[in-house]
C-alpha cells in the first residue's frame, strides 16, 4: 500500500489539510486512531482570520447555517479585559461560535466529499525514512500492516508520536500551578440579566456573558451559547494542586465558584440529551516544536505547537498551518514547486506560533492573583483607552498582523505579503466578493487594470494560475495606517496571502518584470512556449 501523502491524525487540523490536498490535486490518506468521533468538547468556536479563510472555501455557510457574509465581534477580551472593538475602522476580529465536534464533522463531511480515504481505528505506531519514502507501520481493524508515503504530516495533536518518531524535539515549559475546571450547567433563572444574558451574582455583582471575569482569587466565566447548555468554568492558582484530574462533581464546581466569587451560583444539573462536559484541567503547556520538518515528515497544529487556551487561538492557528502547507506540499508532490517552497511552510507559520505563545502567556500573566497584577491590569485597561493599543492587540489575536516575507523590498506595495482584503469587484456579471472566487483554493491573478493588461504575463503559468479581470467596487484599506492603497492588480497564493501587487494604472515593464518574478518564486517555472 503506498499513497503520496499519509495525514496521522483526522483531528480538525489533518482534516483541513485533507480537504487543501485534495483542491491541489492530491489524494491523501488519513489515518485516524479513533474508530469514530466522540464528540469532545474543546473549542467552543473559532476566532480571527481564519473565520474568514472558511467562508474563503465556501465552509462558512455550513458551519453558521448563515448565507450572510461573516461580521467582526464588537467586543472580545484579552487577559479578561475588555476590548471594544466598536471603536476600530478595520475590526479584524471575527468570530464563530461553533463546537469543535460540529467544526469536525463539517470538516470530515468536506474531506470525504473532495475523495479523500480517512481510515478510522487506524493507529500508527512507528515510521521510518528513506531518501524517497517514509514508511508507517499501523495498527488497524484487522491487524498491522505497513504503507509507504511520499510524505508524512503528523497532525496528531499535542502528544504527538509522529514528531516523537521523527526525533522532533518539543521544548517549551509546563505550568502545574493553575486547575481549570468546566462544566455544563443550568443557573437559576432569577440570576440571569435579560438585558445582557449574564448572571448577577447577590453578594457578587454583574459578570457579562461569555468574558472572562477575573477577581483576586481566579476566573469565572459564564457562557449561555444559544441553544445549548450553559458553559460554566472557573480557574485557580491552588496551593496545593491536585496532582491528577479526577473526575469532576457539581459540588465541587460550585465550592470553586464560591471560592472564585466569595458568593454561591446554585449550579443545576443540565436537562436534556448530553454530552455533557464535565472537565479538570491540571496546569498547561506551551511548547513549540524544535522544527516543523524532518525531512519527509511534518508537523501541522497541535503537534508543533500547544499553548494556553485563553481567547480560544488554537484552530486559528493551527487551520491557517494547515492551509499554508496544503498548496506547498501538493506543488511539491505534483512536481512544480520551486525550490524552498515546502521550507517557507515554517518559515512563515513558527512566527505565528511564537506570536499565540506571546500573547497567550501574556494574557495568563494578566488573569493571575494577586495585588500586583491587579495594579498592572490597571495600567492596562488605560491602555485599552486608545484605539491604536484595541487596534494592535485586535491584529494580534486575529493572526492579522503576520507579513510574510515576500523578496519584494522595503518599498513594496503596502499588500504585498499581507493576507488579502476582502475585495468587492465587478466582473462584468454583478458585484462578487473574493470569498467567492477563492473555493478552488487555486493562485489567481486580479487584475484590476483598464486594459486588462496583466492577464496575458500568467500565459507560462496557466496550467496553475487562474486569472479574472475585473473592476474594483470599494477601495481597498491596507493595515497598520488603515490607508486606502491603489491597487490594480494582485496575485494571491491559494491561502490568499498577496505574492505580487501593483498599483500604477499602467503597469509598466518593471511591474510586469515583478509580476513574473513572484510568479516563478512561488509557482515555479513558465510551460514552454
Ligand atoms: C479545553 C480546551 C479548549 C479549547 N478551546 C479552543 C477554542 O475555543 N478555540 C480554538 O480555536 N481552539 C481551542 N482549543 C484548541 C483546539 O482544541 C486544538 O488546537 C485542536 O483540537 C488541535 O487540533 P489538531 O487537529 O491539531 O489535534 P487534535 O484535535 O488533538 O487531533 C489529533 C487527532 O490525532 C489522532 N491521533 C493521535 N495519535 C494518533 C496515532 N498514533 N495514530 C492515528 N491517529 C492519532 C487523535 O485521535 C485525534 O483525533 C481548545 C483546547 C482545549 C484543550
Amino acid at each position: 500500500m503506498s499513497a503520496d501523502v499519509v495525514i496521522v491524525g483526522g483531528g480538525p487540523n489533518g482534516l483541513m489539510l485533507a480537504c487543501e490536498l485534495s483542491l491541489a490535486g492530491v489524494r491523501p490518506v488519513v489515518l485516524e486512531r479513533l474508530p469514530e468521533r466522540i464528540g469532545e468538547i474543546r473549542a467552543n468556536g473559532l476566532v480571527g482570520q481564519v473565520v474568514r479563510l472558511l467562508e474563503r472555501r465556501g465552509l462558512y455557510e455550513r458551519l453558521s447555517g448563515s448565507k450572510e457574509p461573516p461580521q467582526p465581534a464588537p467586543v472580545y477580551v484579552f487577559g479578561a479585559l475588555p476590548l471594544d472593538l466598536s471603536m476600530l475602522e478595520d475590526n479584524p476580529l471575527y468570530l464563530l461560535g461553533v463546537p469543535q465536534p460540529r467544526i469536525e464533522a463539517v470538516l470530515e463531511e468536506r474531506a470525504l466529499e473532495l475523495g479523500v480515504e480517512i481510515r478510522r481505528g487506524h493507529e500508527i505506531t512507528g515510521l521510518s525514512q528513506r531518501d524517497d519514502a517514509v514508511t508507517v507501520e499501523v495498527m488497524g481493524p484487522a491487524g498491522a500492516y505497513r504503507m509507504d508515503a511520499g510524505y508524512l504530516v503528523g497532525a496528531d495533536g499535542g502528544g504527538s508520536l509522529t514528531r516523537k518518531l521523527a526525533g522532533i524535539g518539543f521544548p517549551g515549559v509546563t505550568r502545574d500551578g493553575t486547575v481549570s475546571r468546566t462544566v455544563h450547567a443550568t443557573v437559576p433563572e432569577s440570576m440571569v440579566d435579560p438585558a445582557t444574558g449574564g448572571l448577577n451574582v447577590p453578594g457578587h455583582g454583574h459578570i457579562p456573558p461569555f468574558l472572562h471575569h477575573r477577581t483576586e482569587r481566579g476566573l469565572f466565566v459564564y457562557a449561555p451559547f444559544p441553544g445549548r447548555t450553559p458553559l460554566v468554568a472557573t480557574t485557580e492558582w491552588p496551593s496545593d494542586p491536585p496532582g491528577d484530574e479526577r473526575p469532576l462533581s457539581l459540588d465541587e464546581m460550585r465550592a470553586s465558584v464560591r471560592r472564585v466569587l466569595d458568593a454561591d451560583v446554585p449550579l443545576g444539573e443540565p436537562a436534556g440529551d448530553g454530552p455533557f462536559l464535565r472537565r479538570t484541567l491540571v496546569g498547561g503547556n506551551t511548547r513549540i516544536a524544535d522544527r516543523y520538518r524532518e525531512r519527509r515528515v511534518l508537523l501541522v497544529g497541535d503537534a508543533a505547537h500547544v499553548h494556553s487556551a485563553i481567547g480560544g487561538p488554537g484552530l486559528n492557528l493551527g487551520l491557517q498551518d494547515a492551509v499554508n502547507l496544503g498548496w506547498k506540499l501538493a506543488a511539491e508532490i505534483r512536481g512544480w514547486a520551486p525550490l524552498g517552497l515546502l521550507d517557507s511552510y515554517e518559515t512563515e507559520r513558527r512566527p505565528a506560533s511564537e506570536r499565540v505563545v506571546m500573547h497567550t502567556q501574556s494574557q495568563s500573566a494578566l488573569i493571575a492573583p494577586g495585588a500586583e497584577v491587579t495594579a498592572l491590569r490597571v495600567l492596562f485597561t488605560e491602555f485599552l483607552a486608545d484605539r491604536r493599543n484595541v487596534q494592535h492587540i485586535a491584529d494580534m489575536m486575529a493572526g492579522a498582523d503576520l507579513r510574510y516575507e515576500m523578496g519584494a523590498g522595503d518599498d513594496a506595495h503596502p499588500l504585498i505579503g499581507r493576507w488579502a482584503p476582502d475585495l468587492l469587484l465587478d466582473t462584468g456579471t454583478g458585484p462578487v466578493r473574493l470569498a467567492g472566487l477563492t473555493g478552488e483554493a487555486r493562485p489567481l491573478l486580479v487584475d484590476l487594470t483598464e486594459q486588462e493588461s496583466l492577464a496575458g504575463e500568467v500565459s507560462g503559468w496557466r496550467d496553475r494560475v487562474d486569472v479574472v479581470t475585473a473592476r474594483l467596487q470599494d477601495p481597498v484599506t491596507t493595515r497598520p495606517d488603515g490607508s486606502a492603497a491603489s491597487v490594480t492588480g494582485l496575485l494571491l497564493r491559494p491561502d490568499c496571502y498577496i505574492a505580487w501587487a501593483s498599483a500604477s494604472p499602467r503597469p509598466g515593464s518593471d511591474d510586469r518584470e515583478g509580476l513574473r518574478t513572484a510568479l516563478s518564486r512561488w509557482f515555479g517555472a513558465p510551460l514552454a512556449a
